[in-house]
Formats: C-alpha cells, sequence, structure tokens
C-alpha cells in the first residue's frame, strides 16, 4: 500500500505535467488513445485469462472489457469535433460581441473502479478522460485481483507515470487518494461506498461522478411475446451470474401471465446452462467467498422454484428463481449482484409503478410489453438512470446513450460524448472589440439611457 507522500509525489508530478499544456493537444489525445487501443488489443489473451481467473466467465462474455476498443474508435472519430470552440449566437443587446464554449480538460483526475466488469470500468471513464485531455490516477479494484494486475500492466507498459498511472490497494489506498486533491473523481462502485467518496470530495470541492449501483426493476406486463422476454431476462439477469449493475434485480409480473413466464425463465436457464449449470463452461462463479456468504443468506425466504444449488468451494450458485417474496423480504432490501432472481406480481400497471415509485430511483429499469400506450406510460411516470423497453443490459453499450444513474443510483453519466463532457469544463467566452463602444451602459444614466434600456429588455 502506498502512503500519501508518495501519492502526493504522484499527483505534483502529473500537475507538472498537466501545466506543460501537452494533453490539451488533440493530436496528443489522438496518439495516446491510439496507444490505449493497440495495447489492450496486443494484451487480449491476458485480459481474458485474468477476467476468467477472477470470475471464471467464458471468453465470450469476458470479450465485454475488450470492447472498451469501440468505445474508443468512438472517440477517436469524434474527438476533433468535440474539442472545437462551438460559437453561439448572444442576444442583440451585447452587440458586437460573439460567444464561445470551449471545452477545456480538468487537470488531474481519479478513477476508482468495481470489481464486476474490472478492466472495462476503469478503461471507459480512462477514454474520456484522455479525450478530454486530462492526466489521470486509476485505481482498480482489489477485489478483481488478477485483472487489477493485469489493467495495471497494460497501463504502465503504456503510458508516462506522469501522464496515467496506476494505484493499487483497497479500501484504505482508495482513501488516501481521496485526502488529496484532484480535479474530478470518477467512482464506480456501490452506494454506500460512493457517500464516503462524496464526502472526502466535498472537502476539497472536487466534483464527482459516481457511478452506482441499486435494485433495477424488471416489469414484465401481460401483453408481451413471453418466450422472447425470457430469454433477455435470462440473459441480462444471469450474464456474469449476476453481478452486473444494471442486471434486472427483481421480476414484477403481471399475474395473468406469472404461470406461463416463470416456465419460460425456468426453461430458457436450461436451454442457455443445461440441467446442471456448475457444468456449463457459460456460467460464471461469484467473486469472493464475502459475496458467495451474503448471497447464499439470501436465499433463505421464498419458494425456490429453478436452482438453489450452492457450492461454497466453487463459489457457485445456481441461477435461481425465488417465488413467493413480499417487499419487506431482505432479498428486497439491498441490490442483489448475484444471480438470485425474487418474484413479484401485479394486478395493475398503476400498482407496479407506484411500488417502484416507493423505493430509491433504480440505475435501470426494465419494462416488457408491446403495448406502446404502457411504455409511454411508464417513461413518464417512473425515474431511473437508464431504461430498457423490451431489452436488458444493452443500453449500456450504445455510446450515443449517455449511462448513469440518478439520486442513490448516482451522479452523472459517461460512454461516448458524455464521457468527454464528465472530464471537460465548457468555458463560456464572450469576445468584444473595442474599435467602437456602444455607451449604453455606462453612468451618468440618464432618463433617455434608461428609456432605451427597457426598450431592448421589453421591460
Ligand atoms: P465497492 O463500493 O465496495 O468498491 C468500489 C471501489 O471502492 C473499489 O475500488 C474499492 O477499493 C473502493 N472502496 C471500498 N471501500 C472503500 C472505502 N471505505 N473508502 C474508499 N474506497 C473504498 O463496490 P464493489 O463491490 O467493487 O462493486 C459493486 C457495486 O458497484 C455494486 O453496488 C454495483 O451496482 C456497483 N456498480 C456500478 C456500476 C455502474 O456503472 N453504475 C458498475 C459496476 C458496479
Amino acid at each position: 500500500m502506498l502512503t500519501p507522500s508518495p501519492l502526493s509525489e504522484i499527483i505534483r508530478q502529473q500537475r507538472e505535467f498537466f501545466a506543460t499544456g501537452t494533453t490539451k493537444e488533440v493530436a496528443f489525445r489522438i496518439e495516446q488513445l491510439k496507444r490505449l487501443k493497440q495495447a489492450i488489443l496486443d494484451n487480449q489473451t491476458a485480459i481474458l485469462e485474468a477476467v476468467k481467473a477472477d470470475l471464471r466467465r467464458a471468453d465470450f462474455e469476458a470479450y465485454a472489457e475488450i470492447t472498451a476498443v469501440a468505445e474508443i474508435d468512438y472517440a477517436l472519430k469524434h474527438l476533433k469535433s468535440w474539442a472545437k470552440p462551438k460559437r453561439v449566437s448572444v442576444p442583440i443587446a451585447q452587440f458586437p460581441s460573439s460567444g464561445y464554449i470551449y471545452p477545456e480538460p480538468l487537470g488531474v483526475v481519479l478513477i476508482i473502479g468495481a470489481w464486476n466488469y474490472p478492466l472495462q470500468l476503469v478503461v471507459s471513464p480512462l477514454i474520456g478522460a484522455i479525450a478530454a485531455g486530462n492526466c489521470a490516477i486509476v485505481k482498480p479494484s482489489e477485489i478483481s485481483v488478477n485483472t487489477s494486475r493485469v489493467v495495471s500492466e497494460i497501463l504502465r507498459k503504456t503510458f508516462e507515470p506522469a501522464y496515467i498511472t496506476v494505484v493499487e490497494g483497497g479500501a484504505e489506498t482508495s482513501q488516501a487518494l481521496l485526502a488529496e486533491k484532484f480535479d474530478h473523481i470518477f467512482f464506480t462502485g456501490s452506494t454506500r461506498v460512493g457517500k464516503i467518496v462524496m464526502e472526502a470530495a466535498a472537502k476539497n470541492l472536487t466534483p464527482v461522478t459516481l457511478e452506482l449501483g441499486g435494485k433495477s426493476p424488471c416489469i414484465v406486463d401481460s401483453e408481451v411475446n413471453v418466450k422472447c422476454a425470457a430469454r433477455r431476462i435470462v440473459w441480462g439477469k444471469f450474464l456474469n451470474a449476476g453481478q452486473t449493475c444494471i442486471a434486472p434485480d427483481y421480476l414484477l409480473v403481471q399475474r395473468s401471465i406469472k404461470e406461463e413466464m416463470l416456465e419460460a425463465i425456468a426453461s430458457c436457464i436450461r436451454e442457455f446452462y443445461g440441467e446442471n449449470p456448475a457444468k456449463s463452461p457459460d456460467y460464471a462463479r461469484i467473486i469472493d467467498e464475502r459475496q458467495f456468504d451474503r448471497l447464499v443468506a439470501l436465499l433463505k425466504e421464498g419458494k425456490i422454484i429453478v436452482g438453489g444449488e450452492v457450492n461454497r468451494s466453487d463459489r457457485y450458485i445456481a441461477p435461481t428463481v425465488i417465488d413467493e417474496i413480499s417487499w419487506q423480504a431482505p432479498i428486497m432490501q439491498d441490490e442483489i449482484f448475484g444471480p438470485i432472481l425474487p418474484v413479484l406480481e401485479y394486478e395493475e400497471l398503476t400498482e407496479a409503478i407506484a411500488n417502484v415509485n416507493h423505493r430509491p430511483k433504480p440505475l435501470a429499469l426494465y419494462f416488457f410489453s408491446n403495448n406502446k400506450e404502457k411504455q409511454a406510460r411508464v417513461l413518464r411516470e417512473t425515474s431511473s438512470g437508464t431504461v430498457g423497453i423490451n431489452e436488458t443490459v444493452l443500453q449500456f453499450v450504445v455510446p450515443q446513450l449517455p449511462f448513469g444513474g440518478v439520486g442513490n443510483s448516482g451522479i452523472g453519466s459517461y460512454h461516448g460524448k458524455a464521457s468527454f463532457d464528465t472530464f471537460s469544463k465548457y468555458k463560456s467566452v464572450l469576445k468584444n472589440t473595442l474599435w467602437f463602444d456602444i455607451k449604453l451602459r455606462y453612468a451618468p444614466y440618464t432618463k433617455g439611457k434608461l428609456y432605451l434600456f427597457k426598450k431592448i429588455f421589453s421591460l
């Protein structure tokens, strides 16, 4: 673990490098993004192996980490236009001035990641930080120990530490970093730690982006293609063994189709992972024993209708569906973040919406229905960071869609242009000429001037 003084030294060096103005050059940023892309591509095997060692993810799912290169391509395509100052129109009263918005980098930023998508969750914000022209310190999660090491190696080999560096360690390292002054802190993790981060940031008035979690509901209406909905729900829920921040946390299904829906879900689980998912090469494991024990404790209440098998030495929890769950059950109190899907039912959409709105605003909300009016109603009457209509999880991978929570599920957003915005300050500039001067604003404020002033502002 690093003590605060070496950390201060790293930050000092980064500030010095930032002050040279090198990172402000768009050509430099483009070059660095290309280097990052190449480094990820060159280390694909090491990344896939590390993700397998941490979470036993199948390559197909582990490639999700490597899709960060698509994000780089998107930034490379648009960076020149994003970085250009934009001219804006100004009111006639300010004639002959002209207005501009200059995006400028913030300086030295801190990126703290979570363990569930351990490379992507630090590299994706890093792409925004580089694109916007910042220096960065990256702290991956210590829990995904193998991927954290690979991320460190890649970044250390690719960048000078005075520009981008990695600091490895757990909560104490994180807190030592948070005691330093940064120009922005980008945090991905739990709501609990998000509060600690924001409190520390407040001491230095550092702006934050908090990518947090929460319970993302999945509402299933009766007007639905049951089989297709079941496939998308099962995929989104059991991907990475449920350890996805935007996985459907619980199912809220209309009573009239509940039995049919549960049968379809059970059949999909068998189709995807076989009769014994423990033997499936495509089914991931729980990250560690602490998370495993927390999840197993959630299996006590309700009626398990699919799965329920666990094996601590293998950190295996079968894809599990639990019926007969009440809103008061322990599993309905906090984000599950594992392969357990509790099922609740509703009679009317009004009731489902009221129940969702009664709880903290989720990171994602899923609604399955072919009825456009009901879709519009859910969009209008609920609030969440993101929404999937007849879809799960994929809203995360569309660079044109800013990703982030609201309320307890987060502050700010990123991906695509939103990442560039997050790590930029939009500086407002008003330029005037000294060739001539309209004297209306200057004292003495004669009656004539006041008359004109009121006319201009329609007062
Ligand atoms: P976590 O909050 O325990 O840890 C996240 C990071 O904070 C780690 O790097 C860790 O070292 C650090 N940390 C831990 N305790 C700390 C403390 N006391 N002070 C300062 N730093 C501390 O989260 P996690 O278990 O790694 O990840 C799971 C959570 O992250 C879930 O809630 C999930 O929903 C959320 N998540 C959100 C997103 C998103 O994009 N919104 C993505 C992935 C995960």
